[in-house]
C-alpha cells in the first residue's frame, strides 16, 4: 500500500480508538462500608485511639445518626441499599434478602424479576472505570450481576459493555485487601471504588459489639482506623488523588453487646450507623444534618419507614451520592436520595 493511502487510514484508526477510550475523570470516589460499625464508638475511644476517623471528622461532614434499611439489619441486604439506593422490600426494594453466598444462578435481577440497577452502572455506562475490594466472599453478588452476562446493555452515549465492574478484588484478610487498593490508587485508580472492610462485623460476632477500651471490637476498629490512615496517607501521597478524591464512609449495620449480634432490625444499636464524607468542597468539621434541614430529619432514637415525613440519612443514600459526587444522574430505579439533594458542602459540590 502506497503511503498516501496508508496514512488516511491510520489517521482514521487513531480516531477511532480515541473515541472508544474511556472518558478522563480528574475526581474519583473511594466509597467504603465499615462492616458492622458502631458509629459511637469513635466518641468513646477518642482522637488518639481513632486519629484518622477524627481527622475526617475535622476535615469532612459526618452524621453518627444514620440508618441502615427499615426492615433489615443484616449485611447483604443493606449493601444492596447502598449500591442500589433503594430500601430493601416492596416493589421499588431491590429484594435482596439473602446474607449468604448467592445461590447457583441466583443474581440481583433474577430474585427481583426486573433488571437491579447501581451505581456501577451509572459510572460505568457514562465510560467511568469502577473496582470493588471486598473482604467477605458473597460480595460476589455484584460482580455475578453486573458481569458481562447479567449486566444490563450500555444504552448510554458510547458503548461500554455489560460488565459494570472493571475489577473485583475478593480477599478476607482486610490488610492484604487494603494493601492491593492502595498499590492501584497509586498506579490506576478507578473512577468509582467500593471498599468493603469486615472487621468490626468479624469482632462483633465472636466477642459482642464492646464498647470497653481494649475489648476486641474496640481493637477491630483502631485496626480498620490504620487501615483509612494508610489509605489517606497514600492519597495525600498521590498528585493525582490529593484533592480531587472524595471518600464516602457508612456501614451496613451496627451490633448489640451480649449474644444477640445485629439482626434484630428494632433495636437502636443495630439500625444506628456512621455517615461520612471527605473531600474537595466538603464542608468541613460539619454535622451532616445540619447541612440538610430542608430534606432529612435527624430520627432521634427511631428508625422511620420510607413513607415517613422528614427521611434521615441512610446508607442507602450512598449510591446517588457517589454519582452525585461524580457529576452524574441518579441510578435508574433508586428511591433514596434519587434527586440527589444531599448535600455535603458547597454549593459547587452540591449542584456539580
Ligand atoms: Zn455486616
Amino acid at each position: 500500500m502506497k503511503s498516501s493511502t496508508r496514512f488516511p487510514l491510520l489517521a482514521i484508526g487513531a480516531a477511532l480508538l480515541l473515541q472508544a477510550a474511556p472518558q478522563v475523570r480528574a475526581e474519583k470516589v473511594l466509597f467504603i462500608s465499615v462492616d458492622g460499625m458502631r458509629p459511637d464508638a469513635v466518641d468513646a475511644l477518642g482522637p488518639e485511639a481513632l486519629p484518622t476517623f477524627h481527622r475526617l471528622r475535622r476535615e469532612g461532614s459526618h452524621t453518627s445518626n444514620a440508618r441502615t434499611d427499615k426492615i433489615y439489619t443484616i449485611t447483604l441486604p443493606n449493601h444492596t441499599c447502598m449500591v442500589t439506593s433503594r430500601g430493601v422490600v416492596g416493589k421499588e426494594g431491590h429484594n435482596w434478602i439473602a446474607n449468604g453466598n448467592p445461590k447457583l444462578g441466583q443474581n440481583l435481577h433474577r430474585n427481583h424479576q426486573a433488571y437491579v440497577a447501581s451505581m456501577f452502572d451509572v459510572a460505568h455506562d457514562h465510560g467511568l472505570s469502577t473496582a470493588l475490594y471486598a473482604s467477605k466472599g458473597k460480595f460476589t453478588l455484584y460482580d455475578l450481576s453486573y458481569d458481562e452476562k447479567n449486566g444490563a446493555a450500555d444504552t448510554t452515549g458510547e458503548d461500554n459493555g455489560r460488565d459494570k465492574l472493571d475489577r473485583v478484588h475478593l480477599e478476607s484478610d482486610t490488610g492484604k485487601l487494603v494493601d492491593v487498593l492502595i498499590a492501584d490508587l497509586a498506579s490506576t485508580p478507578a473512577d468509582l471504588t467500593m471498599l468493603h472492610i469486615r472487621d468490626c462485623d468479624s469482632a462483633g460476632h465472636s466477642q459482642s459489639w464492646d464498647l470497653t477500651p481494649g475489648s476486641p471490637y474496640t481493637e477491630a476498629l483502631r485496626g480498620v482506623d490504620g487501615y483509612l490512615g494508610k489509605i489517606l496517607a497514600a492519597v495525600d501521597a498521590s498528585p493525582t488523588l490529593k484533592g480531587k478524591l472524595w471518600i464516602v464512609i457508612t456501614a451496613d449495620h451496627g451490633g448489640l453487646t451480649g449474644t444477640k449480634g445485629h439482626g434484630e432490625s428494632d433495636e437502636a444499636n443495630n439500625f444506628t450507623i456512621p455517615f461520612y464524607v471527605w473531600g474537595p468542597g466538603v464542608a468541613a468539621g460539619t454535622e451532616l444534618y445540619s447541612l440538610n434541614p430542608d430534606s432529612r430529619k435527624d430520627p432521634g432514637v427511631e428508625n422511620p419507614a420510607y413513607k415517613d415525613a422528614g427521611q434521615p440519612i441512610r446508607n442507602g443514600d450512598a449510591g446517588n451520592l457517589c454519582l452525585t459526587l461524580l457529576g452524574l444522574p441518579a441510578i435508574p430505579g433508586s428511591t433514596i436520595n434519587t434527586g440527589q439533594d444531599l448535600k455535603v458542602g458547597t454549593e459547587t459540590v452540591a449542584n456539580r
